[in-house]
């Protein structure tokens, strides 16, 4: 079935952020009263983000979702910050912080994005970014140029369902009218983006920016830079 839709991953995929995490958590922190060593922040952050639950709301009425999607990060800034979430200060520092990520500044986007997107366009291909991420990246992505360059933004919050499960997957098939065969889904993490999507019948294949190589399993697609994409694309028309 040839290709007639490609999703592209977010974080890590098409932006990331313009500074490590530490590095701003410890300067907005230190703005409210609350000394904390950045690349300390920026471990703890790791290990928060990596052991919160998946970023999605399944049965949370519409009307909450924005509080949901806020206190999911309030809980990993909180865990990130350890003993120190306990300053009289905290909320509004987290509160500073959400703001900052609402704010294109915060990020960057990788040069190879606008050029690939305009090229899978040429093909006549429908794109919609698929992303465990919340309502901000909606605005993130229209101040940062993007939105033009693409058809539909799928959040996980919104769909209810995070990468990898295969829900998520189906949500973006439902919007973009297409099935799993004649779609191509891009993005940076093995198990959320590559084995998610191929779980969903989903074309698939790892963008590899930082060089994994050989922990990359060998079933597994993999592309070095966005570039290769549209050639990937032309493979599967
Ligand atoms: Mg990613």
């Amino acid at each position: 079935m040839p290709l007639r839709a490609v999703t592209l991953d977010a974080g890590g995929t098409l932006i990331e952020v313009a500074e490590p995490v530490g590095a701003t958590y410890a300067r907005v922190a230190g703005r409210h009263g609350i000394p904390l060593d950045a690349r300390e922040l920026e471990r703890r952050f790791r290990e928060a983000f990596a052991a919160a639950s998946p970023l999605a709301f399944p049965g949370v009425p519409p009307t909450q979702l924005a509080a949901a999607e806020q206190g999911w990060w309030e809980a990993v800034v909180r865990r990130a910050f350890g003993a120190s979430a306990h300053h009289p200060a905290f909320s509004a520092c987290f509160a500073e912080l959400y703001a900052h990520y609402a704010r294109k500044d915060a990020w960057h986007v990788f040069p190879d994005v606008a050029p690939t997107l305009r090229a899978l366009r040429a093909r006549s291909l429908r794109l919609a970014v698929l992303s465990n991420f919340d309502r901000r990246l909606v605005t993130l992505l229209a101040d940062l140029g993007l939105a033009p360059l693409i058809d539909h933004v799928v959040l996980s919050t919104a769909a209810g369902a995070a990468k990898p499960d295969v829900a998520a997957f189906r949500t973006a098939l439902a919007i973009l009218h297409t099935s799993a065969e004649e779609t191509l889904h891009v993005g940076d993490s093995i198990a959320e983006d590559v084995e998610g999507a191929r779980a969903a019948g989903f074309h698939a294949v790892l963008l590899d920016r930082s060089g994994l190589g050989e922990s990359v399993p060998p079933h597994v697609a993999t592309i070095a830079g966005l570039t290769q994409l549209p050639t990937l694309a032309d493979a599967l028309a």
